[in-house]
C-alpha cells in the first residue's frame, strides 16, 4: 500500500481521496477549507498542515485544484509541492487545466509528472468509476496505474506531458456541440409537431445518437435518469463547461487548429452562464434554445 498526498478536497478531490483510502493506502491530505480537511480525518486519513506537508515523504501526490493558477502555484510556488516530494515520487494532477500550465509544470517539477484529468463527475468521483486521461512518462503512468485504478475505472494514456488535457479539452468541446445541437433538434420537432418520445425512438437507433441524447437527454421523459427530470440540477454544471470551452478554445488557438462550431458553442454556454445558470445543469441551454 502506498503513501499519498493529495491537495485539494473538494468536491471531487474529496471522495477521490476517500476512494484511496478504502484501497488500503495512507492519505495525508490538504485544503484552504477546514471542513474538508475534517471530512478526510473522520475517513481514516491524515489532515495535513500545508500542502508541502502533505507531499513530503510520499510515494504518489496528487492535485485536484480549481484551475491552471492553482496548480502552477501549488507545485511551483513558494512552498511548493514539486520540491517538498522526494525524487522518485510520481506527481499527479488530476485538475482540469489548460495545456501549457499542465506542460509548463511538467516540466519544471523535476520529478516524473503525469496530467490526468478525469471524466464522470462527482457521481464518477463518489463510485471510483472515473474515465483518467493521462499524459507523461510511460514508466510513470505504469506506477500510478493502481492508485489511479483506486478512484476510477478506465485508464488512457494519451501521450506526452499534457496530453490528458488535450483529450479532456476535446472530449467536452465535443459533448457541448452534441448537447446543443441535440437541444435544437428537440425543440425544433416540438415546434413541428414531433413528440419527443419519437424523436428520441428514430435518433437513439440512428446515427444522429449520442451519449447527449441516449444518457443526458435534455428533455425530461425519454431517460429518467438525465438530469432534464429534476430540474436541470446537475450533474455536470454550466459554469465548468463554460471553463472547459474556453480551455478548448485557448488550446484551438495556441495550435493553430480551426473549431469554429467549438467557439459557437462557447459563446453560446457564455451567454447560458451569463444569464444566471452557472449552477444549472449544461442540458439546461435547452431552455435558452427554446426561449423560456
Ligand atoms: P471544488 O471547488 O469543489 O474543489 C477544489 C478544492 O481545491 C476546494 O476545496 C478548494 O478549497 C481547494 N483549493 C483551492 N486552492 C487550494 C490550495 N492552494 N491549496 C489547497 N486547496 C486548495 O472543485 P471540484 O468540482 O472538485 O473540481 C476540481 C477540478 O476537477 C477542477 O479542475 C474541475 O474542472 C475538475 N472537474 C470537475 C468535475 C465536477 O463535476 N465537479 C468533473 C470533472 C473535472
Amino acid at each position: 500500500m502506498a503513501r499519498i498526498g493529495f491537495v485539494g478536497l473538494g468536491n471531487m478531490g474529496g471522495p477521490m481521496a476517500r476512494n484511496l483510502l478504502k484501497a488500503g493506502h495512507e492519505v495525508a491530505g490538504f485544503d484552504l477549507v477546514p471542513a474538508a480537511l475534517e471530512a478526510l480525518a473522520a475517513a481514516g486519513g491524515t489532515a495535513a498542515a500545508s500542502a508541502a506537508e502533505a507531499a513530503r515523504g510520499a510515494e504518489f501526490v496528487i492535485t485536484m485544484l480549481p484551475a491552471g493558477r492553482h496548480v502552477r502555484d501549488a507545485w511551483l510556488g513558494a512552498g511548493g509541492m514539486a520540491a517538498a516530494a522526494s525524487p522518485d515520487a510520481v506527481l499527479i494532477d488530476c485538475s482540469t487545466i489548460d495545456v501549457a500550465t499542465a506542460r509548463e509544470v511538467a516540466g519544471a517539477a523535476g520529478r516524473p509528472m503525469l496530467d490526468a484529468p478525469v471524466s464522470g463527475g462527482t457521481m464518477g468521483a463518489e463510485a471510483a468509476t472515473l474515465t483518467f486521461m493521462v499524459g507523461g512518462p510511460e514508466e510513470a503512468y505504469a506506477r500510478a496505474t493502481p492508485i489511479l485504478s483506486a478512484m476510477g475505472r478506465t485508464l488512457v494514456h494519451c501521450g506526452a506531458a499534457g496530453a490528458g488535457q488535450v483529450a479532456k479539452a476535446c472530449n467536452n468541446m465535443m459533448l457541448a456541440a452534441n448537447m446543443i445541437v441535440t437541444a435544437e433538434a428537440f425543440v425544433m420537432a416540438e415546434r413541428l409537431g414531433l413528440t419527443h418520445e419519437a424523436l428520441f425512438e428514430v435518433v437513439s437507433k440512428s446515427s444522429g445518437q449520442s451519449w447527449a441524447l441516449t444518457t443526458y437527454c435534455p428533455v425530461p421523459g425519454p431517460v429518467p435518469t438525465s438530469p432534464a427530470n429534476r430540474d436541470y440540477r446537475p450533474g455536470f454544471a454550466t459554469a465548468l463547461m463554460a471553463k472547459d470551452l474556453g480551455l478548448a478554445q485557448e488550446a484551438a488557438a495556441t495550435a493553430g487548429a480551426a473549431t469554429p462550431i467549438g467557439a459557437e458553442a462557447l459563446a453560446l454556454y457564455r451567454r447560458f452562464l451569463e444569464a444566471g445558470n452557472g449552477d444549472v445543469d449544461f442540458s439546461g441551454i435547452i431552455r435558452m434554445i427554446r426561449g423560456s
